[in-house]
């Protein structure tokens, strides 16, 4: 099952279309990930992927890097609770918010002005 290629949301916070997912794909598997295929959707108990962390959640749009499904444009696409999610700026003097990244993303975001 792929994600309705209507889900283009780029506010990766609370939307109209992350509505949509809530609703509508709460159970998907996503089958771009190198590491092999894996179950998504807001009706998928998951770990935090963090290493060590044993929150639970949920892949869910509320969770994943990036904000958008597989990730959007900045994040990685994999799902960590709310203690390891942040949102990240850009050091040039608009600067830029991310979407919801992970540590590892959202050093790269700052590194690389917010590609
Ligand atoms: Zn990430
Ligand atoms: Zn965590």
């Amino acid at each position: 099952m792929r994600f309705p290629l209507t889900l283009g949301a780029k506010c990766g916070i609370i939307c109209k279309d992350w509505k949509g997912f809530k609703m509508g794909w709460s159970h998907g598997v996503d089958t771009n990930r190198k590491e092999g295929d894996q179950d998504i959707g807001y009706g998928v108990a998951a770990d935090c992927d963090e290493a060590e962390c044993a929150v639970e959640i949920d892949r869910g749009l509320g969770y994943i890097c990036g904000g958008d499904p597989y990730g959007g444009e900045s994040g990685c696409g994999r799902f960590f609770c709310a203690g390891h999610l942040d949102y990240y700026f850009t050091n040039d003097k608009d600067e830029i918010m991310s979407p919801q990244l992970c540590v590892e993303c959202g050093k790269l975001y700052e590194a690389n002005g917010g590609a």
